[in-house]
């Protein structure tokens, strides 16, 4: 990052109120977590169609067999640890600089980093609900791993459980708090995505049409390039962080 740009970011947010920040996929791509949508991600090999006929809500609810083979396979991960964009994210709202965190994430490594306020708009992958209205447990995901079959019951009523994530045909999550939460931001940054995917871009656009103060910090183009204040591209993000952090502790700020 160019010393220029390091020195707007920070006066930015040294005299920013209220930053909130916006995290894609390019955040978790740092801490091993594969990009769906990336060129190695599922989407490119298997065609967004394919993709989106399965991991669909009506997809489960009519064949949740065919449904779990598929999303064992695809979207259940190994454990992993928060990267070092995550856990400079998690310092700055410690430190009062950041407030709130709105993610596409669904990977929990946010929380994990000990990031407090965080909408995760498309849910959280470690969790399962049973499908019962009436019983609506919720299980881990070592339930569903050692589970012996494909499809994972609730052992308390037997229902399918679904995973708490966010699918083709659903509604995002906490829509009206995540809106609320970046409209009412003076600084907003955006980290990690390319800001195609709806409802959140639009709630980016939104902002961006009535504010100013706009960082984009990603590799490769944004739909909203043109209208940020200042656009990082390229580098590492945890690194590009740090150094915003450690410019701020040096500030007092
Ligand atoms: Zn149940």
């Amino acid at each position: 990052m160019e010393k220029n740009d390091l020195d707007q970011v920070v006066s930015v947010l040294a005299n920013s109120r209220n930053t909130i920040v916006v995290t894609g996929a390019g955040i978790s791509t740092e801490a091993g977590i594969p990009d769906f949508r990336g060129p190695d991600g599922i989407y490119r090999k298997l065609g967004e169609n394919q993709v989106m006929n399965i991991i669909n809500i009506n997809a489960f609810n009519r064949n949740p067999e065919e449904f779990y083979a598929f999303y064992r396979q695809h979207f259940v991960f190994p454990p992993a640890v928060p990267g070092k964009a995550h856990q400079v994210l998690a310092d700055m709202e410690k430190k009062g600089r950041v407030k709130g965190i709105v993610t596409q994430n669904i990977d929990s490594l946010h929380e994990k980093a000990g990031s407090r306020k965080v909408i995760a708009i498309h849910g959280t992958a470690d969790r399962y609900i049973c499908r019962n209205r009436g019983c609506q447990v919720v299980y881990g995901d070592e339930y569903v791993k050692s589970y012996e079959d494909i499809v994972p019951r609730c052992k308390k009523c037997g229902s399918v459980l679904k995973p708490d994530v966010v699918l083709f045909g659903e509604n995002i999550k906490n829509y009206v708090e995540a809106r609320d939460m970046i409209l009412g931001a003076q600084v907003l940054i955006v980290i990690g995505s390319s800001l195609t995917v709806y409802p959140l871009a639009g709630f980016v656009k939104e902002f961006s049409t009535f504010y100013q103060d706009l960082i984009i910090i990603n590799k490769g183009r944004t739909q909203l390039d043109h209208a940020a204040l200042l656009k990082i591209d390229g580098g590492h993000t945890g690194d590009t962080l740090e150094e915003i952090n450690r410019q701020m502790d040096l500030r007092g700020k």
